[in-house]
């Protein structure tokens, strides 16, 4: 059966991507964002290919293209990390597409705690009957719209994208059945890949409680990534405050 999407995880390979800082890679978390989704659409039966399932796999451009051309999908969703100076997601689509399901995108990652920056189309300087991007120009009859979730050098943007991810790669699975008029579920609690952590042993969620309890930790998201190892700055702010508490008994 012909996939109705294909999912384009930016880079890969040599190719790391700009879209890269001190928490993350691109080319690793565009996968990890399109393996989610595409977990998750296989969960809602919906027929979806890949270019590519693992970091160390490089495609050219040609290679690329080729594959979502050839892939008999109608929708490609090129997923990326955006840097250069920015807030906020962008969706860019091809000038002979519509705008529809760049707005749902738009929508639902807003919903998600994502500010949009703009959804936009652009040509090539010295053919305005061309795209821009090769994604848009060399894919033939498939719908692409590159998903830009925000800014990796933007620390607003980079700190929801590390903690949040799930639920932006989520936000997209929603604005696509929308648009295509598939049946959309919210992912069930404990299913693979949704980020929950239904069978976390007790003496872990009892050491992650004492944390929240004592004060030192505050920030409800980092409960939902509890094997995830806190970012410098964090451990600093645990550490200093538990030095405080320490300092003034009571
Ligand atoms: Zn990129």
């Amino acid at each position: 059966m012909a996939p109705i999407l294909i999912l384009d995880p930016g880079h890969g390979g040599v190719d790391p991507g700009g879209g890269t800082n001190k928490l993350f890679v691109e080319k690793e978390m565009t996968l990890a964002i399109s393996l989610y989704q595409y977990r998750r659409f296989q969960e809602l039966q919906i027929p979806v290919a890949i270019t590519r399932t693992d970091n160390d796999t490089t495609l050219s451009s040609e290679a690329r293209t080729a594959l979502v051309r050839n892939s008999g999908a109608r929708c490609c969703i090129s997923n990326h990390i955006n840097a250069g100076g920015g807030r906020g997601s962008e969706v860019i689509y091809s000038i002979h597409a519509s705008a529809a399901l760049p707005r749902l995108i738009k929508d639902e990652l807003e919903a998600a705690g994502m500010p949009n920056r703009r959804i936009f189309t652009r040509t090539l300087p010295n053919n305005p009957n061309l795209d821009y991007y090769y994604m848009h120009r060399e894919t033939g009859s498939v719908e692409t719209v590159i998903v830009e979730y925000g800014f990796a050098d933007n620390p607003l943007d980079a700190e929801k994208i590390q903690l949040d991810w799930r639920e932006l790669a989520e936000a997209v699975v929603r604005a696509f059945c929308e648009y295509a008029q598939l049946a959309y579920r919210p992912p069930a609690p404990s299913a693979p890949g949704s980020g929950e952590n239904g069978d976390m042993p007790e003496w872990k969620r009892d050491a992650i409680d004492w944390m929240y309890e004592q004060g030192l930790l505050t920030t409800e998201d980092w409960r939902r990534q509890p094997d995830q190892p806190l970012p410098l700055w964090a451990e600093a702010v645990v550490l200093k405050r538990l030095y405080e508490k320490l300092r003034t008994p009571g």
